[in-house]
């Protein structure tokens, strides 16, 4: 600040059970810390006396159970305090799911049914608060001494990686407040769509990859399989999204299904779902809290969030800017293929692109600016059911010395020459 401006600090004192909900302004970051008494953001305590940097347009709770004094240095967009929250309906839900974990855990790991821990799916509409509850039963549980499994099924916000994938990653700590989930090898699948209307053949394909994965990764660890999983979901809940509900709820063997501030969903999934056994749906109120974010701001969301996989949070990180011969590369897509030809089809039947068709592309001007996942597969036909590494930005195509230029985390060579591409582009800004 310039000099003579006003200090901007400001105490704000939160009786029990209560929150201070802050929408941190667009152009600074926030300051704050916890003076005394005891809070938490999302599930995640607040260590005593640091002050705590908020990235612009963060939005965020400082929720306290038994009171506190916060300060704050810095503009805000809005903040106030709440003392109507649904905290102790969702500490509730944690409490049960503890005891399952613990009954899980005690029970012999050769009895692969008991020795499961609770499988969670949270489901409602786009902001009803999903993304925040998950993480805040992820956070209680890791602050019990579990690791559970976060998977995130949201192809538009996610928060283990870039948008347009389905992704997984065991929680040891309390998620940061700041920094999110960490970002240390999760286990993450490409569709490469921010909607799964694209291709939703492909999403339930990626959904049963991904599932199968865990599942293997489960057997051979008793620790993980009984802290059980927190699934959290797209908010896309009617016609084809209800579908894709139902599907995931059913390819994770779901037993806890949480469906935050919507009657009809949850009627017609209790309505479903009772003839499987031992399913629960458990209705929750959705926090007053909640920011809605309209398309405009969801498409900006999801560009900061492809920008903070290259450069960091907050700048932190140095990608590399490297070259390679079109020849070096191999980019393909996932269905909407060439058809089969007519003729090759029995008479009267209409064809049909396979939208789980692998499709080699080439390499031209259509790839500038598109966002590519680097493929763990060894052969094309492994692309579908291989997770990714990582992912490149395709900064320039030179057609005559064909040469690709591509951002990258890191310098040197690809963990693989396997490229898949989808629909998602980015704009360096
Ligand atoms: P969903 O996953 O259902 O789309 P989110 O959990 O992502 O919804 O919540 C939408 C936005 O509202 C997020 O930016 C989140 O940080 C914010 N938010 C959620 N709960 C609160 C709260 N109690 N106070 C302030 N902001 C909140």
């Amino acid at each position: 600040g310039g000099s003579g401006s006003a200090s901007t600090i400001k105490q704000v004192k939160l009786e029990r059970e209560s929150e201070l909900r802050i929408e941190v302004g667009n152009d600074a970051p926030l300051r704050l810390r916890l003076l005394n008494g005891t809070a938490e953001i999302f599930g995640t305590e607040l260590p005593p006396e640091i002050w705590l940097n908020f990235p612009p347009r963060l939005k965020f709770a400082v929720f306290t159970w038994f009171g506190a004094t916060i300060e704050m240095d810095g503009a805000t967009e809005t903040d106030y305090t709440a003392d109507e929250t649904p905290m102790v309906s969702y500490v509730n839900v944690h409490a049960i799911l503890d005891g399952r974990r613990s009954r899980a855990k005690a029970s012999s790991p050769d009895d692969s049914e008991s020795s499961q821990g609770p499988r969670v799916i949270v489901v409602g509409p786009t902001d009803s608060g999903k993304s925040t509850l998950s993480r805040m039963l992820l956070s209680w549980a890791a602050k019990q001494g579990c690791k559970p499994t976060f998977v995130d099924l949201d192809i538009g916000q996610g928060s283990i990686t870039i948008p347009g994938c389905i992704a997984a990653t065991p929680i040891e700590m309390p998620i940061d407040p700041v920094e999110g989930i960490p970002l240390e090898m999760p286990l993450v699948y490409f569709y490469g769509h921010a909607t799964p209307s694209n291709n939703v053949e492909l999403y339930k394909v990626l959904v049963k990859e991904l599932s199968g994965m865990i599942e293997r990764q489960f057997t051979g660890n008793a620790e993980s399989r009984a802290s059980g999983m927190v699934i959290n979901t797209m908010g896309w809940i009617e016609g084809v999204g209800y579908d894709l509900l139902l599907h995931a709820i059913r390819t994770f063997k779901a037993n806890v299904v949480l469906v935050l501030g919507q009657e009809k969903l949850c009627s017609m999934l209790k309505d479903v779902l009772k003839t499987e056994p031992k399913v629960d749906v458990v209705k929750l109120q959705r926090s007053g809290g909640v920011v809605s974010r309209n398309a405009k701001v969801r498409q900006k969301a999801r560009s900061y969030r492809i920008r903070e996989y290259f450069y960091g949070l907050s700048n932190d990180l140095s990608p590399h800017s490297n070259i390679a011969n079109f020849s070096d590369l191999f980019v393909y897509r996932v269905g909407g293929g060439p058809q089969a030809p007519r003729s090759a089809l029995p008479i009267g039947a209409e064809p049909a692109a396979d939208p789980t068709r692998v499709v080699p592309v080439n390499i031209n001007r259509d790839l500038l600016h598109l966002v590519l996942a680097v493929s763990f597969a060894k052969e094309p036909d492994e692309i579908i059911s291989s997770n990714v590494a990582g992912f490149i930005y395709v900064t320039d195509i030179d057609i005559q010395r064909k040469k690709i230029t591509y951002l990258a985390p890191s310098a040197g060579e690809l963990p693989s020459k396997y490229l898949i591409m989808g629909s998602l582009t980015w704009l360096e800004t």
